[in-house]
Order: structure tokens, then sequence, then C-alpha cells
């Protein structure tokens, strides 16, 4: 069996080829999408493939993720403010954006107490 070290993956498609020889100068054949890739089992992979040949759609997507995640971790956390119904002094807050950009974010404050 290969050992994890010698796995050689499809720069086009991302299959994983079959095993190697070993040999530098061998060239891989993807059953998948036919392309021919470089044995690097035995050095530093380097990935051909331009960046944007990648659909935009799916950067796009992927730039979507990651700003959501940015929001999660800056809208959810807690603040020193005295809840005014129960008088806890801490409690939690977050921001959200308003459908119009105009008016901005607004700040909601939510006590454990279910006060807002
Ligand atoms: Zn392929
Ligand atoms: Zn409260």
């Amino acid at each position: 069996m290969s050992a994890i070290g010698s796995l050689v993956f499809c720069t086009d498609c991302g299959n994983l080829l079959d095993g190697s020889a070993g040999d530098a100068k061998a060239l891989l054949l993807c059953e998948v999408c036919g392309a021919s890739n470089k044995d690097t089992s035995s050095k530093v992979v380097i990935t051909r493939s331009n960046p944007s040949a990648f659909p935009s759609a799916l950067r796009a997507k992927r730039s979507e993720v990651q700003t959501l995640t940015e929001e999660d971790m800056q809208t959810d956390a807690t603040i020193r403010q005295t809840c005014e119904k129960c008088g806890r002094e801490e409690v939690r807050y977050y921001t959200q954006q308003l459908r119009s950009a105009d008016e901005g974010s607004t700040v909601f404050y939510t006590c454990e107490c279910g006060h807002k």
C-alpha cells in the first residue's frame, strides 16, 4: 500500500491518482479528467492551475462564508451594561446591519432575563 507521503492528486480535478513509482519524471494520467500530472510524491506539490481558472461563483461563495464567520465573531459578545429590568451588570449584545446601508448597524442588548 502507498504511504500517505506518496499520494499524488490531480492538479486539475483533485482526483487521487494511482500510486507512484517514485520517478519524478513520470507522468501520471488522471482517470477522471484525463490530465497528465507530474509525479510530485517526492517533492513539494506545485499547483499549476491558475487561481482565476476557478469558477467565480465558487470563489464568491467562499468569501461570503468567510465574511459571515467574521461577523459572527464580532457581533456576539458581552458588555458591561446594567440591565434595567433585573439589574444584571453584564448583558450580551450584537449588532445587526439594517437593510438600508444609510442607517448603519444597530446595537441590540439582550439579558439572560430575556429583557432587550
Ligand atoms: Zn483529474
Ligand atoms: Zn435582565
